[in-house]
């Protein structure tokens, strides 16, 4: 009988607490601040610079400049950071929450607003300057003899 009474002690201690699992998905699971969940980025600042697509170990980042969009493939990421780290802009940010489970690898994938700036325009040429000369032509060659 002895042997069951640490058992027992446990069971009714259990009884009278509160549980240490919680009751998912019913109840919503609250992450600590610094938890490595997803990759969120603020697009106003991105320039697709494509420093995060290329620091990117498992290559689960796109950076596409001519189609002005930035995708990730959450089930690829692995949560290093380093894209995080890398971009120079400072708009990727590791936050809580993580990608829900799926049978299909679903891409995530943003419009950047960045406009590239235009080249500066050539400054014009001063009032009463000469125009640039033709050049010359190359001297005719001889007729050959009949
Ligand atoms: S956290 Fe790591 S794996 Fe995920 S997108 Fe950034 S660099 Fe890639
Ligand atoms: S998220 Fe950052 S590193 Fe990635 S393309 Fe945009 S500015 Fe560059």
């Amino acid at each position: 009988m002895g042997q069951f009474l640490p058992f027992t002690k446990q069971v009714l201690k259990n009884l009278f607490s509160a549980p240490a699992t919680t009751q998912y998905p019913f109840v919503a699971r609250e992450y600590p601040e610094r938890t490595r969940g997803h990759v969120d980025i603020d697009k106003d600042n991105c320039i697709l610079c494509g420093m995060c697509m290329r620091s990117c170990p498992p290559g689960a980042i796109n950076v596409d400049r001519a189609g002005k969009t930035w995708t990730i493939n959450r089930f690829d990421c692995v949560q290093c950071g380093y894209c995080v780290e890398k971009c120079p802009k400072k708009c990727l940010s590791i936050t809580p929450g993580y990608q829900e489970p799926g049978p299909e690898k679903v891409n995530y994938s943003v419009d950047v607003p960045y406009e590239p700036p235009k080249p500066a325009a050539k400054p014009a040429a001063p009032a009463g300057a000469a125009a640039p000369a033709q050049a010359a032509k190359p001297a005719e060659a001889p007729a050959p003899q009949a």
